[in-house]
This record gives C-alpha cells, structure tokens and sequence, in this order.
C-alpha cells in the first residue's frame, strides 16, 4: 500500500472514532436527563404562564384559589408560583366543571367529605379535637386551625391536599375501607 492510501486509510479511521465518539457522548447525556428526577411539586409558574398553559384567564386561577380548591406556592415577594401538580389539579376542577356539570360550591362540598383522619392517618385523641372530624361542609385546609395544620400554607404539601383529586374520584372506594 501506497503512504498516500495509508494516510487516507487512517485519515477515515479517525474520522468514523470520531463518529463514534460523539455518538456515546450524546448517548451519555440523553441517559443522565432521563434519570434526572422530575419534581412534579416544585414551583415554576408564573401565574401568568400558568394560566396560558391551562388556556384559562388569570381571574379564574384566582377565583379557585378563593374558593380554597388550589393553594399555589407564595415566593418571598409574595408572588404566586404554580407546580405541573397545580396545573394538573386545576385541569381536574375544569373537567368537574365542564364535564360534570359542577361549579365551584358543589366541588368544595365534594372535597369537604374526604376523611382526612384516615387518609393521614390521625390518632381517635387528635380527631375527637379537629374541626375537620365533625363538619362535613368545609374542606379541612380551608380551617384555620386543625389538628394537624401547621400553617396557613402548610396544607399544600400534605398528602392529603396532593392527592385530594385522586381521592375524590375514588371517595366510594375509600370510604368503604374505612369504618363508617
Ligand atoms: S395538614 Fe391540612 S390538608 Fe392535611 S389533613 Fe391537616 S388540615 Fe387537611
């Protein structure tokens, strides 16, 4: 072989382990992005961007957060951040509403029935003194006191308020494993 063929052999070599390179390269990093745990409560939103992603107009998104179906993250200024959880719960109450005919009241009475004391779980002693335990009529984190309420916003990460749209859909079922 001449050293001109030699050269151009090696020339491709390089080239195609080259290739390669990056292939593994962008393999790599497309493998790191999948495993990156998504945080599917953590504030990103703007109200703003919000409220256009749900194709809704800002006074709505307030409006549920007045009617105590949405509590939305509140920066050190004071703003409103919304999580994917929020946009997907505030999808659940439009299709409440637009599928099934309700409005708001009709949503908050709903909501009002889950059993909090069994799905946190609460002791008899707490349950006996919580608010939430003896009305039916008012969601439990729309109290401002109950037996395990922290603060006024400490309910939007309880596991009760997150999965409240899953529960309500499920509430027959629930209150079925329970006692009453
Ligand atoms: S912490 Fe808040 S949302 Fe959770 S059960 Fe108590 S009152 Fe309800």
């Amino acid at each position: 072989m001449s050293s001109t063929n030699y050269r151009r052999k090696q020339q491709r070599i390089c080239l195609r382990l080259a290739k390669i390179e990056k292939y593994i390269k962008i393999e790599l990093k497309v493998r790191k992005m999948a495993a990156m745990e998504f945080d599917d409560n953590e504030p990103v939103f703007t109200i703003g961007v919000a409220a256009r992603k749900l194709n809704i107009a800002v006074p709505t998104m307030r409006m549920y957060e007045k009617a105590g179906l949405i509590i939305p993250f509140r920066n050190e200024s004071g703003r409103r951040i919304y999580s994917f959880a929020d946009l997907k719960r505030i999808s659940y109450i439009r299709r409440l509403i637009k599928s099934e005919g309700l409005n708001l009241a009709g949503i908050r009475r709903l909501m009002a029935l889950l059993p909090c004391w069994e799905l946190k779980p609460c002791s008899t002693e707490l349950r006996e003194k919580c608010p939430a335990y003896r009305d039916c009529k008012t969601i439990c984190w729309m109290f401002p006191a109950t037996a395990c309420k922290v603060d006024e916003r400490s309910c939007r990460t309880c596991s009760v308020y997150l999965d409240s749209c899953d529960t309500t859909d499920n509430l027959k079922q629930i209150l079925k494993k329970t006692k009453y």
